[in-house]
């Protein structure tokens, strides 16, 4: 296995031969300037890399403690990290000389990522998504359709995320000469995980220098909230190695641990095998896996990327959870102290950044990962505090 006894390829036969492909032309293309200077000129020219590092100072002074930064991925092109890697990968296809991206999406997120590099790079676009989902995302929808993708809506059991994979791999397998299957997290059968992280982890490389040049340090918490976790995974990677870094990876407890409705893989999950990879999971009573529950889509995945199994499994990186409370509190406080409105991923890590900064010396320094903007999210959070926006 790729991450100690996690990661692997649990496929049948037919998606494994295509997964196979995809090994290959990554590794062929991983280490090929062009290659990487095509990824690295997207991300300054399209994306507007590097994403800020900015001190959050009256939210610091607000808590009392240590300094607290965010990493500003929210201002990335498309309003969060996953543009990084859908460039990466929808590149990667075009070297393999397919047409066509087919992806799911649950809330929608991923899909208008994909679709965006599509329209960028002249390709053809599938997004398969629940009813319940198109129903719910009507507004993510008809964007994907204006960048000029088709959504696919699957009607198959509860027709939501789970349902919209099932239904993206079988097209996939139907046209594997002529498409490619493009991952949105650090997750699913090797080399997604490996790769989506090598095209993240651009996010922790510029929090390194752009942290040597403001402070002349490393920081002394990295804190990025944990879905699939390829924002967190990306903020991490290159701190791995620098032993003084701690580093947070912060879940959905949703309406409490307690409750069956929370998100929380890494602080209740147990090993086994989803979507193509051998990984933390939440499995119900009877062993089938879980329903998972988060107010943040996000973060509503009853898996997670395989490394983060391994770093979790040899103590590397600490997993802590947030409830939806919690991270509401922090998404409005952070609107109000520093103009920023921050998705509400993103809000369960800075919720657990304002439980530590006060207990932490005024010369320590944390980073937060901003994993994307709040607009999105603003409807929800009006709902979730008894407010009725009428469109
Ligand atoms: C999709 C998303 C996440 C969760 O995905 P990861 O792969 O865990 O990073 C977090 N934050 C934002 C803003 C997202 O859009």
């Amino acid at each position: 296995m790729e991450f100690g006894s996690f990661g692997g390829q649990f496929l049948p036969d037919q998606i494994l031969k295509a997964v196979k492909k995809v090994e290959e032309a990554y590794l062929k293309y991983k280490d090929d300037a062009d290659f990487k200077q095509a990824y690295l000129d997207y991300l300054k020219d399209y994306v507007g890399r590097p994403s800020l590092l900015y001190e959050a100072k009256r939210t610091s002074g607000y808590f009392g403690g240590a300094r607290l930064f965010f990493k500003r991925e929210d201002l990335n092109h498309t309003g969060a990290h996953k543009i990084n890697n859908v460039i990466g990968q929808a590149l990667l296809a075009k070297r393999m000389g397919m047409k066509k991206l087919i992806a799911e999406t649950g809330a929608g997120q991923h899909g208008v990522a994909t679709a965006t590099v599509a329209a960028l790079l002249g390709m053809e676009c599938e997004i398969h998504m629940g009813y319940v989902d198109v129903l719910k995302q009507s507004l993510n929808v008809y964007r994907m359709e204006m960048l000029g993708a088709k959504v696919v809506a699957v009607h198959e059991g509860l027709k939501t995320l789970k349902e919209a994979v099932d239904s993206a791999l079988v097209a996939w397998a139907n046209e594997l000469d002529t498409s490619f299957y493009l991952i949105g997290s650090a997750v699913g059968p090797h080399p997604y995980p490996t790769m989506v992280r090598d095209f993240q982890k651009v996010i922790g490389e510029e929090i390194k220098t752009q942290l040597k040049i403001a402070e002349q340090c490393l920081p002394d918490y990295v804190i990025a909230c944990v879905g699939g976790g390829s924002n967190a995974i990306g903020a991490f990677y290159d701190f791995i190695k620098d032993e003084s870094v701690k580093l947070i990876g912060v879940e959905a407890a949703g309406l409490g641990l307690e409750t069956k409705k929370h998100a929380a893989t890494m602080t209740l999950g147990e090993v086994g095998v989803i979507h193509g990879m051998k990984t933390y999971v939440l499995k119900d009573e009877d062993g089938e896996i879980s329903e998972v529950y988060s107010i943040s889509a996000g973060l509503d995945y009853p898996g997670v990327g395989p490394e983060h199994s391994h770093l979790k499994a040899t103590n590397r990186v600490r997993y802590e959870s947030i409830t939806d409370q919690e991270a509401i509190d922090a998404f409005m406080l952070t609107s109000k102290l520093e103009g920023i409105i921050p998705a509400i991923e993103s809000a369960h890590a800075l919720a657990y950044a304002y439980k530590l900064i006060p207990t932490l010396p005024k010369d320590q320094i944390v980073v937060v990962n901003l994993s994307g903007r709040g607009d999105k999210d603003v409807k929800q959070v009006a709902r979730y505090l008894g407010h009725t926006l009428v469109d």
